[in-house]
């Protein structure tokens, strides 16, 4: 039997303990308050921010978006952050991605300032994932701590396993390959230029597709002897429906444990989005 690595029970536990920490922040008077910052009208951007903004709401938090137009000049951009970091009210800050071209030149990751950085973009976040550290209490970048919370809430061991991680981004693969090493796994991090990804993936424990290509990861990257666990963090669109980085109905079969998509890694996120406004904001009070 394969185990769905669905996240609605650990979001569901997760809720109820930030809404206690939630509420115990506004007696103090320092209520949660998320701003997003959009360039632009992305619609996909527009559908994540309404997740953000529902589980802001759920948890009692506060949630805001600043709309700016995609003509909005580097100077005015950079003004308008700045303004939010100093601004007491605003707990936690998220620049969404991606931004208008003329943005693109700004390293965006490191313009929030590293205590409202919730993305746990900025390099005073992710200095820790490189010093080693296992602590809980870090604005870690949140699809890499989503993922391993996730494999822990379903008693996946780490120590020792061979995990493949396919993808070397900086939002997902690499951050994740760290926290995967700093937990005692072996890791392996796969990109386009790797050669015989098969051959990898066929000895993994763990294989962690995010790369963002629908129908990558099919039954000849399974090993069935091996009792794989797999975790999709792809996001595409496929005859018009959203499917992950693997041919689920090829692949489930033949692996121990699977995350499904949607209801896998994409709701881990945006908790742990909400987790870190929340230690954030315990952080500033
Ligand atoms: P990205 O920045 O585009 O990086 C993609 C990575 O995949 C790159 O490292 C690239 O290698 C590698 N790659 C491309 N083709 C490959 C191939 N054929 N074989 C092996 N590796 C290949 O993407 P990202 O931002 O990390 O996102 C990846 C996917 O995850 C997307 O579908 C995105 O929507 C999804 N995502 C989901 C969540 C969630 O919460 N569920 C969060 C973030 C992202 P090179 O470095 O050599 O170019």
């Amino acid at each position: 039997m394969t185990t769905l690595l669905k996240a609605q029970p650990v979001v569901d536990q997760k809720i109820a303990d930030l809404t206690k920490r939630c509420q115990s922040l506004i007696q103090k008077g320092k209520r949660p308050l998320m701003k997003v910052v959009l360039v632009g009208n992305n619609p996909a951007s527009l559908t994540y921010i309404r997740n953000k903004k529902k589980m802001c709401e759920t948890i009692g938090a506060e949630f805001e978006l600043d709309q700016l137009d995609s003509s909005i000049s580097k100077t005015d951009f950079l003004a308008h952050v700045e303004k939010l970091n100093q601004n007491p009210k605003v707990t936690g800050i998220i620049i969404q991605l991606p931004v208008s071209n003329e943005l693109k030149s700004l390293r965006i990751s490191q313009l929030v300032t590293p205590e409202k950085d919730i993305d746990g973009f900025h390099g005073h976040n992710t200095q820790w994932l490189y010093e080693g550290s296992i602590q809980t209490n870090h604005l870690l970048p949140c699809t890499p701590k989503g993922i391993v919370e996730l494999l822990d809430y379903y008693q996946i061991p780490l120590k020792g396993k061979h995990a493949v991680v396919i993808g070397r981004s900086l939002i997902v693969g690499k951050p994740l390959s760290m926290l995967l090493s700093n937990r005692n796994a072996t890791v392996t991090l796969a990109h386009s230029k790797t050669e015989n990804l098969a051959d990898l993936t066929k000895i993994a424990d763990i294989i962690i597709s995010a790369v963002g290509k629908a129908e990558l990861i099919t039954a000849k990257h399974i090993n069935p002897a091996k009792k794989t666990v797999v975790v999709d963090v792809g996001m595409n669109t496929l005859h018009d429906k959203l499917v992950g980085d693997v041919k689920f109905d090829e692949v489930s079969p033949l692996v121990a444990a699977i995350s499904p998509v949607p209801g896998g890694v994409g709701p881990m996120t945006v908790i742990s989005l909400i987790e870190n406004l929340i230690l954030a904001s315990e952080k500033q009070s």
